[in-house]
């Protein structure tokens, strides 16, 4: 007979075995989507000064958040991630090379100095916007919610095209009233939010049209204009999230994102978050430029409507 002391012993050293057994079968079972999140911690700055119309989920609120803020730290804080949020862009002046990535909810010039209905919120200097781009260039990440393609910059290419809306790859144009409506999900499917989806997501957002599109990105989701509400919607299919590359840097943009419902539930903020996740590098997509092929006129503002057909 064993005394308990013995008993005890065995049992844990059992124990332990069946422990390390299960936490090997655990770290080499988990799907990618599950484990993507493990990796050291990373800094992002979430800013988000908005000119003249306001974004709800970007209105400081007493405690100093936002809507869409709190939503993103919530999301990030799970992953090892780091949500700086601002609406002062003086912080591009300083040291931006302790950021992995740069997330912008904005509108308007960037650097233009009044419009902005909060006080405490400051313009990018003309300095700052060519520190971000060559941060981005050299392989920081950058995410651009919804209006924030509205924002330019004063810094042209050769041809006088903003760089601003060259780097996100597409410039906002118009909206109409919110509606139900879908998008077409391009395949291969990548983001890890989309993967059960099928064919095509429907939502209820406004949903922005664009123009100026950078024909060198890979397209994640394309607006489907059939059955739409909306002059400006009288147009063929054209993208309506895509993600880029900027020399070493990850770019993503997501039209998603208008009212503060969005941000007040986990799967809608998920949308944003993945795209955030993969321009830190924690899970790789393919960038082959699809434009062409998915949307192939997608630059056209007045076209008929294409159907259901064309993705
Ligand atoms: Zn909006």
């Amino acid at each position: 007979m064993s005394n308990g002391k013995g008993i005890s012993r065995c049992r844990v050293r059992t124990a332990t075995i069946t422990l390390m057994a299960t936490l090997f079968a655990i770290v080499f079972t988990l799907p990618l989507t599950e484990t993507f999140g493990a990796e050291g911690r990373a800094k992002v700055l979430y800013f988000t000064r908005q000119q003249g119309f306001e974004h709800t989920p970007t209105k400081l609120q007493d405690d100093g958040t936002t809507v869409s803020g709190a939503a993103l730290t919530k999301y990030c804080d799970a992953r090892n991630i780091e949500l700086v949020c601002t609406q002062d862009g003086r912080v591009f002046d300083g040291d931006i090379d302790q950021y992995d990535a740069f997330v912008f909810y904005t509108s308007g010039q960037l650097e233009a100095a009044h419009g902005s209905k909060n006080p405490t919120a400051h313009a990018i200097s003309s300095d700052g916007i060519k520190k971000f781009f060559a941060a981005v260039k050299g392989g920081k990440g950058f995410v651009c919610i919804h209006s924030a393609n509205v924002s330019s910059c004063s810094h042209k290419d050769d041809k006088g095209f903003d760089l601003y809306t060259k780097l996100v790859g597409g410039r906002f144009l118009l909206h109409a009233n919110m509606q139900d409506a879908p998008v077409l999900i391009v395949s291969p499917v990548q983001l890890p939010w989309l993967k059960d989806k099928g064919d095509t997501y429907m939502a209820h957002e406004e949903w922005p049209t664009f123009t100026d599109y950078n024909p060198d990105m890979h397209v994640v989701l394309v607006q489907e204009t059939a059955g739409m509400t909306g002059d400006c919607y009288n147009r063929p299919n054209y993208p309506s999230s895509w993600i880029r590359m900027e020399g070493q840097g990850r770019v993503a943009y997501s039209a998603f994102g208008h009212v503060d419902a969005f941000w007040q539930n986990d799967e809608n903020v998920r949308k944003i978050g993945e795209m955030i996740e993969w321009t830190i590098r924690r899970f790789d997509m393919d960038t082959t430029p699809n434009f062409d092929i998915v949307t192939p006129l997608g630059n056209e503002l007045h076209q008929p409507k294409t159907g259901k057909n064309q993705r």
